[in-house]
This record gives C-alpha cells, structure tokens and sequence, in this order.
C-alpha cells in the first residue's frame, strides 16, 4: 500500500559526518513521501522505550551512551513497501556485510556507529513512530510528483 509508512532516524555519528543531507536524498529520490522530521538529543526515557528489546543485552549501556553523544535526526517516511525497501537501503547491521550501494555499506566500518535506524516491521514502525512523534506532528499532503511514480 502506497500509505505504509516506516520510521528512520539518523544516528549521531551520521549527523556528526555531515552525511543528514545525502540519507534523506536517498529516501526523497527513491519517491518516498517525508511525513515528519526533527532535529534533537535523544533522552535515556525515549532510548530505552525505542530500544525495549535490546535493554538487557551486553551491548546496551554503550548503545545508550553513543545515542546520547550528539543530535539525532528522526523522521517519518511513507509509500509503497517503504518499511522492507527502508531496511534494504539501509544495509546490514553490520557495516562491513552491508553491500556497497547501502547506506550502511558506503559509510560505514563497525557495528554500532551505522548511522541509521530503520523499523524492521510495519508493527514495529508503528510502535516506533508513536514514541518519537504525536499523531499532531504526522503531516498531511499530497505530494505532486506521486502520480509520476506510482501511475
Ligand atoms: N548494536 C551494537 N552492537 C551489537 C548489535 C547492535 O552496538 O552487537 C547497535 C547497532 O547500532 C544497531 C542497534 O544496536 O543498529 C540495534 O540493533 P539491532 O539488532 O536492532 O539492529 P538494526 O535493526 O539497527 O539493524
């Protein structure tokens, strides 16, 4: 459905390496719709919401700590199979197994400072979405060039 919508965010270390313009260019030119974005630091509250599964293992106090370290970009993308075309763009979870082409695969080295988050699944999106933004901030409009991509 041309109304999925996926939730992406920018980590710090992309916003750190100047690389917030050249992610959301790929989303835009793919002919994905922006619905909602901010500039912010994240809290532990928030972190430790949109991280639930992960709380318990090893790798979570410094997870937490690199998300804290800098500004965070999350945004809210929508249209057709955006949430399973989102992860692929993305790339792996590890950099170095992520195929060149990625976001992941073109900046990335180590696993953790892999400069973005996508959701892994429509239910996950939308849990995702609703800790990051109120139903308020999820902008509506018609983008003009819809009809050149999907018609
Ligand atoms: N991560 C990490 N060490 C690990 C696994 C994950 O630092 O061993 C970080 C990495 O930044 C990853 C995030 O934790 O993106 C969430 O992990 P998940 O398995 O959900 O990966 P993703 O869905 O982001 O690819």
């Amino acid at each position: 459905m041309a109304d999925e919508r996926t939730f992406i965010m920018i980590k710090p270390d992309g916003v750190q390496r100047g690389l917030v313009g050249n992610i959301i260019s790929r989303f835009e030119s793919r002919g994905y719709q922006l619905i909602a974005m901010k500039f912010q630091l994240a809290t532990k509250q928030i972190l430790e919401k949109h991280y639930e599964e992960h709380i318990s293992k090893p790798f979570f106090p410094s997870l937490l700590k690199f998300m804290l370290s800098g500004p965070v970009v999350p945004m809210v993308w929508q249209g057709k199979d955006v949430v399973k075309q989102g992860r692929a763009m993305l790339g792996q979870t590890n950099p170095l197994t992520s195929a060149p082409g990625t976001i992941r695969g073109d900046f990335g080295i180590v696993m953790q400072k892999n400069l973005v988050h996508g959701s892994d699944s429509v239910e996950s999106a939308k849990r995702e979405i609703a800790i990051w933004f109120q139903d308020s901030e999820l902008t509506h409009w018609k983008p003009a060039q819809n009809a050149w991509i999907y018609e």
